[in-house]
């Protein structure tokens, strides 16, 4: 499989969306088209939940007048076209988020906990919706010179108001790497302090100015198991909006497999495929959620070391917990 078909399987990952980006600076256009009946809004509490069906089966979207009549002169922001529709997203205030839901009988969820349950394009227009609905709410004044910014270009950039400055700002998104290290028929896992006893995840880690994909891998996880990375290689790629990363998967062996913990995790260990298999099977181990890249590269390791496809085994909720 290549990596674009491998990103496709990621929950969030799967948003056959046209971002449209040329039509953001036409502000006209997007006025119009915001109250065509084809627009299709999604709706964000303060906290970044979307409103979902009861059911939590799809994302509840209102159309212009809708939106118009629950949140007047509320700002949208505009995501993109699919087909006959215009997608927008409406981040609402407390007030208003309570009365979409007395409105419809629907309720607002997490993505996290609810992204599992959604079609794939719902999820991965939550998870943009989300995304960039953070980055707005949580960039109100120009880091530079601390003015008020204002929106343009349908939510996607943030101009400073002071025009002695005038910065724009663009929506951030952090790259972090997530690895599943092999040693021969071993792979390496870590559990964090926080975590249960018994669970476990790939090693991950942010990049920092100035380092490749690369290094970051091998830095990552000779900082929290001291174990030396040779050879690394790129996985699948995934949006994970909490709050605002892309999670960079990838593949690597080890050329030293000494454990030498260090503070960032509780536990490192190696595991041959028999041990992970009959853990998670008995639920005596717990692994990330299949929400997750980690269960990705656990998955894609246990197939290609093993011949083991990870969704025979997790065939119950047991011992897998987000
Ligand atoms: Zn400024």
């Amino acid at each position: 499989m290549m990596s674009s078909a491998r990103s496709r399987a990621n929950a969030f990952a799967a948003l056959e969306l046209d971002r449209a980006s040329e039509l953001r600076e036409d502000a006209a256009w997007l006025a119009a088209h915001a109250q065509a009946p084809q627009a299709r809004f999604v709706l964000l509490d303060p906290d970044g939940r979307a409103l979902l069906s009861a059911d939590r089966g799809s994302l509840v979207q209102f159309d212009g007048n809708s939106c118009a009549r629950l949140a007047p002169g509320a700002a949208s922001s505009f995501l993109g076209r699919s087909g006959e529709a215009d997608h927008f997203a409406l981040a609402l205030d407390d007030g208003a988020a309570a009365r979409a839901m007395a409105e419809t009988g629907a309720a607002f969820a997490d993505l996290r906990s609810a992204g599992a349950g959604l079609p794939a394009f719902d999820a991965g227009l939550f998870a943009y919706a989300r995304g960039l609905a953070h980055w707005q709410q949580r960039t109100r004044f120009c880091p530079a010179c601390a003015a008020p910014l204002r929106l343009e270009a349908g939510g996607h950039r943030a101009k400073c108001t002071n025009p002695q400055c005038g910065i724009a700002h663009f929506p951030r998104t952090d790259p972090a790497v997530i690895v599943i290290v092999s040693d021969g028929d071993r792979c390496l896992l870590g559990r964090g302090p926080q975590w249960p006893e018994r669970r476990y995840s790939t090693l991950a880690g942010f990049v920092e100015p100035g380092e490749t994909l690369e290094d970051a891998v091998r830095r990552e996880v000779l900082e929290e198991a001291g174990v030396r990375v040779g050879e690394c290689d790129y996985h699948s790629s995934q949006p994970w909006p909490f709050p605002a990363s892309i999670m960079l998967g990838f593949t690597a062996h080890a050329d030293d497999a000494t454990i030498t913990l260090g503070t960032e995790l509780a536990e490192a260990r190696w595991f041959g495929a028999e041990e992970l298999v009959d853990g998670i099977r008995s639920g005596a181990l717990g692994i990330s959620s299949p929400l997750s890249v980690s269960y990705k590269l656990i998955e894609h390791w246990l197939r290609e070391t093993a011949a083991i496809d990870l969704a025979d085994i997790v065939a119950s909720p047991v011992g897998v917990k987000g």
